[in-house]
């Protein structure tokens, strides 16, 4: 049956997305409600109760949204970093200072790969502003996923993670120029284009210029802003770069949307 990757919200209003094999099914973050990533899992043919366990990138509220009640309802094992998991349980804690628990967590260091069922992880850190914030990639079946959200620049060390990728999910974020001009406070504008802040669409094309192997089937832009990016600003950035390197025929670029779940990526 292969591999498949399913895109069901990216944003920085919830990003999630399910990572399977044929025995095993991850999810990658979970910035949505609960109800809500069950209604697009539900939407796509899937059922919430086949997940084998739950991935965290960070603790940003947009990829940490609806954890506490998806791990309380399906009972699978939540892959954190100790860091993450503090950080998370510190903002969610009571007023009588009572931290959530999280009834299985399985504790996962940047740089160390691990085995989820059939499924290799492989977290990488990346530049953003969270406590401990990683990169994934996944192999099964030959194939290689990776996924790259949240970080400010693309260092070496990640673009090599991201070598020989079969499906890469990329964060184009902004538009640099829409984002100066744009509605949000300096203070805002500045963290967004720090080195621990966002993607630009500009970067990812650079990347895609200068870096990049061809080796993905399909690119997918994620995590774009709604009022500092366009869709189709991104795309035809991506494609853009991607043609310079005669690339685009072996790249399918698709967008990850923010409001409904994309159609599964099937390799
Ligand atoms: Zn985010
Ligand atoms: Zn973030």
């Amino acid at each position: 049956m292969g591999v498949s990757v399913s895109m069901l919200a990216s944003g920085s209003r919830g990003n999630c997305a399910i990572v399977a094999s044929a025995c095993t099914k991850i999810l990658v973050d979970a910035g949505i409600s609960g109800r809500e990533t069950f209604k697009r899992m539900k939407s796509l043919g899937e059922d919430p109760h086949s997940l084998s366990a739950i991935l965290i990138t960070h603790e940003h509220c947009d990829h940490v949204y609806g954890l506490a009640t998806l791990a309380k309802k399906l009972r699978i094992p939540v892959f954190m970093t100790v860091a993450t998991q503090q950080a998370w349980a510190r903002a969610l804690r009571n007023e009588n200072g009572v931290r959530p628990q999280l009834e299985k967590w399985e504790r996962f260091e940047s740089g160390h790969s691990f085995q989820v069922g059939d499924i290799a992880v492989k977290p990488f850190t990346i530049p953003h502003d969270a406590v401990d914030p990683v990169g994934f990639t996944f192999r099964a079946e030959g194939i290689k996923v990776g996924i790259a959200t949240d970080l400010g620049y693309l260092p070496v060390s990640v673009r090599d993670h991201l070598r020989g990728c079969d499906v890469l999910v990329m964060e184009s974020n902004h538009d640099v120029e829409m984002l100066r001009v744009g509605p949000y406070p300096w203070s805002v504008k500045q963290r967004v284009m720090s080195r621990v802040g966002h993607l630009s669409n500009e970067a990812l094309a650079n990347f895609f210029t200068n870096d990049y192997d061809n080796s993905a089937t399909f690119v997918v832009l994620a995590h774009l802003s709604q009022e500092n990016n366009h869709p189709e600003i991104a795309r035809r950035e991506a494609e853009k770069a991607l043609a310079m390197r005669g690339g685009l025929f072996q790249n399918r670029v698709l967008l990850a949307s923010q409001s409904e779940a994309l159609t599964p990526i099937c390799l």
